[in-house]
């Protein structure tokens, strides 16, 4: 195989596959999704919108009444919006019209995996800040990076995953400004800070955010995503988004979600971020296991065993976590999803058997 693998790009062959065992499991806190489903209702009446389509032709070119509704939503012009499956698909094509040989992306370590797995596909250099001890964001040592390597693309995750820390206003505003290059801010996580930086798009042109429908808004199955720029900028990195990305089903599932599901989704986000904080106030009860305070809907832990051994602990209770161990400056830690009030007493009380 050795000569057919050298039509890999070598630094593609170097890097590890980004993936997930599938395991079947009664409580899966593995992935940071919303643990209630969308209802009945809604499902049905996509569905029941969808069978008046004809399946034989394709989507709308751009999603365009999808981008409308997306506008009302996020206070944001339509026109300044890229709908995409996925914000997984956003973040691939920001990147891959700013980025190549010769061109730096700067990232906080840790943080989510897959832009530096983007970013050294496509053969940029990526120039890692760590995070604080602390585990936040290190604004001296980001804004000194900048001013000296000068990043085409900053990715700021926030809140981020798997910390869960939250950039301040303030400080996004001091990288904005001493930034020439593009910041993406990805906000995944934003509902359950209650802030978001898309207002600071009217005066930054330079500032990218993505969101998207998989953890808030409940609806990871259907792949939706959705980010906000400068339409010039959108313009652009539109380019690099495959024609007719987002299929019939996601664009109206999307579209009825936010007309109906909106004060609900709003009811359950306060929920998740009570039973955060009862979760937080539990875990930090367990001798031998430190939580760090969050932002998201989920919770990092510092662990005195293992963090694999707690993988396998609780996968024999049939609780699936996310073992971040390999991750830089984690290897002591494990993430855990904010659960069902059920869900999350099952964990304390797992956890309070391995560590008591
Ligand atoms: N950004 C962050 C920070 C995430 O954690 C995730 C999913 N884990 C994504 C983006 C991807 O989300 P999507 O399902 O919209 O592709």
């Amino acid at each position: 195989m050795g000569e057919l693998l050298d039509c890999i790009k070598p630094h593609v062959r170097e890097l590890k596959q980004y993936s997930l065992k599938p395991e079947c499991v009664r409580i899966k806190i593995n992935q940071n999704e919303n643990p209630w489903d969308l209802p009945q209702s809604i499902k049905e009446e996509t569905l029941r919108k969808v069978a008046e389509y004809s399946w034989s032709r394709y989507p709308t070119f751009s999603a365009h009444s999808l981008h409308e509704e997306l506008a009302r939503f996020s206070g944001w012009k339509a026109a300044g919006i890229i709908a995409g499956n996925g914000s997984n698909e956003l973040i691939q094509a920001v990147l891959m019209v700013t980025l190549g040989p010769q061109t730096r992306v700067l990232i906080n370590e840790p943080t989510f995996a897959l832009y530096r797995q983007i970013s050294r596909i496509l053969g940029g250099e990526v120039i890692s800040v760590p995070l604080s001890p602390q585990l936040t964001y290190d604004i001296d040592a980001i804004i000194t990076a900048i001013n000296s390597l000068a990043p085409t693309v900053t990715i700021i995750c926030s809140p981020n995953n798997p910390t869960g820390c939250l950039i301040r206003r303030e400080d996004l505003i001091s990288i904005l400004e001493s930034s020439n290059g593009l910041v993406v801010v990805d906000e995944a996580y934003h509902e359950f800070s209650g802030q978001t930086v898309v207002p600071l798009l009217d005066d930054y042109p330079n500032l990218v955010v993505l969101r998207t429908f998989s953890k808030a808004m409940a609806m990871a199955g259907l792949r939706i995503g959705y980010l906000l720029a400068a339409p010039q900028l959108v313009q652009q990195i539109s380019k690099a988004v495959l024609p007719y990305n987002l299929n019939v089903i996601s664009q109206t599932a999307a579209q009825i979600a936010i007309e109906r599901y909106r004060t609900e989704l709003t009811r359950l986000v306060g929920l998740i971020c009570t039973e955060r904080e009862r979760l937080y106030h539990g875990v930090n009860e367990i001798r031998g296991i430190t939580p760090l305070e969050s932002f998201a809907n989920f919770i990092l832990v510092r662990s005195t065993v293992d963090p694999r051994s707690v993988f396998d602990q609780l996968l024999k209770r049939e609780i699936l976590i996310r073992d971040v161990s390999s991750y830089p400056m984690l290897s002591d830690c494990f993430r855990v999803s904010v659960g069902t009030p059920e869900e999350n007493d099952s964990l304390l009380g797992a956890l309070q058997e391995i560590y008591g």
